[in-house]
């Protein structure tokens, strides 16, 4: 019997299934990795938005990073909801501590519906604790305005926005253009030398609930598997691209990637 490529996500439990510990745990179980949570807080939310944010004590979060990561290892690790400062800080010190593999961030401040996920004045510890810490942080332009203060329009913005990014410390940045008018979905990796694009066919649907998470989470399993870093995030953009094809309504709202669309019965035969 062989040990099989393990990976971490520490982040928040989204109780409609389509994000968050969730969407990362069927992401990895579709990319062939054992899935492992540190879960930093409970929201009550479904398709239609966040109803509730329930935070655990940081040092809840700790333990759970420590009591896995001692017995079981992990091959790499990706952060999502923090909620907080302290769990930032928490989740840095555990970094620090820990063999805990290459590090993702996604670093999560709203949902699409605009609730917030991170405290306001946590923005400063994600910048300065964890960022440095990070092998690879996946803002999307939302999160690259909050993060940098540069609000982004078109490929020259994204460029300047993963120097701005590279600068706070992460070995590798990537940016997602999701949001821009453009015929493709286009996204921007950058290790301080070389912008490598990204491009995928962008499809017309309201049902990405959970396309971020779903994104970083493949992206670690495929690190988790060994990848290097650039055919990593080509797996997770290629993952996460299938996903979005797989999306289907649920509710009243926005309704989940595909996240599992590898191992449904249908993608089997
Ligand atoms: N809820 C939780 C717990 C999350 O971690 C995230 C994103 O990371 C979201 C909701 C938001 O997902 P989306 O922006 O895809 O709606």
């Amino acid at each position: 019997m062989t040990r099989r490529p393990v990976a971490l996500t520490i982040a928040g439990s989204d109780s409609g299934g389509g994000a968050g510990i969730q969407a990362d745990l069927k992401t990895f179980l579709g990319c062939h990795v054992h899935g492992m949570s540190a879960i930093t807080a409970v929201t009550a939310q479904n398709s239609t938005g966040v109803a509730g944010i329930y935070e655990l004590a940081a040092s809840a979060v700790a333990e759970q990073i420590d009591v896995v990561v001692s017995d079981i290892g992990v091959e790499a690790t990706k952060t999502g909801m923090l909620a907080n400062a302290d769990i930032i800080n928490a989740v840095a010190d555990a970094a620090s501590r820990l063999q805990l593999g290459p590090l993702v961030v996604d670093p999560v401040c709203a949902s699409q519906h605009g609730d917030p996920l991170l405290r306001q004045d946590a923005i400063t510890a994600l910048v300065e604790t964890l960022l440095p810490c990070a092998d690879l942080v996946t803002p999307n332009l939302g999160e690259v305005k909050v993060l940098t203060g540069l609000v982004v329009d078109d490929l020259d913005g994204m460029r300047a926005a993963a120097r701005a990014l590279h600068d706070l410390g992460p070995k590798w940045v990537l940016v997602k253009g999701g949001h821009l008018p453009s015929a493709d979905a286009l996204d921007v990796l950058y290790d301080g030398t070389d912008f490598i694009e990204l491009t995928a066919p962008r499809r017309d649907t309201p049902h990405t609930h959970g396309t971020g998470d779903t994104l970083a989470a493949a992206t670690t399993a495929a690190l988790a598997a060994g990848a290097d870093m650039i055919t990593a995030v080509r797996a997770g953009k290629a993952y996460v691209t299938a996903a979005v094809d797989d999306s289907f309504p649920l509710g009243k709202g926005l309704g989940p990637v595909g996240h599992f669309w590898r191992v449904r019965p249908e993608a089997a035969s």
